[in-house]
């Protein structure tokens, strides 16, 4: 499958990625993984990046195709692909379709995850990452201090909710605007973010057989 995963910060698409992922054997490709991979390594890359994500800005376009167009070309994409918080701007979007197409290989879908801001806020101030084995837990959810592995639960230092209003306003204003983008192209698939993350991968397996 060679797929979009469009949506707010927190509607669930890096959840739902994990899921695709291991069913249909597609790489999952987090732009803000890669940035924060980039942080910690202390990247010339990373550096560049560090000020607008610490504010919930985009970092900017030319930055982040020149990296897609690198990761596309590597050999676990063979069998397709997930874009996960990759386009979040008309910019991104146009050079993307212009990369697939000279690599002659169109996407099949786009898959729109609706979350309201309110549930946005709440799932992202709870949200926690373990600092021994990586697993994202929710406060919400989860049971006791640490991670099931002892690990520590961390906070994202952009899960604050200053930052998260804020770059749930540049999602509105910046990347909302690709909805109808890919809804004219018709690839677009609507799935109501909230219910159960199961019910929703069993929508995308029905809608997608392999
Ligand atoms: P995410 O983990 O997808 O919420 O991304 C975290 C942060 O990384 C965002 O708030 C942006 O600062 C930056 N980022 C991730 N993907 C992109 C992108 N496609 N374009 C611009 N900035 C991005």
């Amino acid at each position: 499958m060679r797929a979009i995963l469009l949506g707010a910060p927190g509607a669930g698409k890096g959840t739902q990625a994990e899921d695709i992922r291991q069913h249909y054997g597609c790489a999952h490709i987090s732009t803000g993984d890669m940035l924060r991979a980039n942080l910690k390594a202390g990247t010339e890359l990373g550096k560049k990046a560090k000020t607008f994500m610490d504010s919930g800005a985009l970092v900017p376009d030319d930055v982040i195709i020149g990296m897609i167009e690198e990761r596309l070309s590597e050999p676990d994409c063979a069998k397709g692909f997930l874009l996960d918080g990759f386009p979040r701007t008309v910019p991104q979007a146009e050079a993307l379709d212009e990369l697939l197409d000279k690599m002659s290989r169109p996407l099949d879908a786009v898959l729109l995850f609706d979350v309201d801001d309110e549930i946005v806020v709440s799932r992202l101030t709870n949200r926690r990452t373990c600092g021994k084995c990586g697993k994202i837990t929710n406060l919400l959810t989860h049971q006791g201090e640490n991670c099931d592995c002892g690990g520590t639960l961390q906070q994202r230092d952009d899960d604050k909710e200053e930052v998260i209003r804020k770059r749930l306003s540049v999602y509105h204003t910046q990347t909302a605007p690709l909805i109808d983008w890919y809804e004219v192209k018709k690839i677009l698939r609507r799935f109501d973010g909230t219910r159960d993350r199961i019910d929703i991968f069993n929508d995308v397996k029905a809608m997608f057989p392999e």
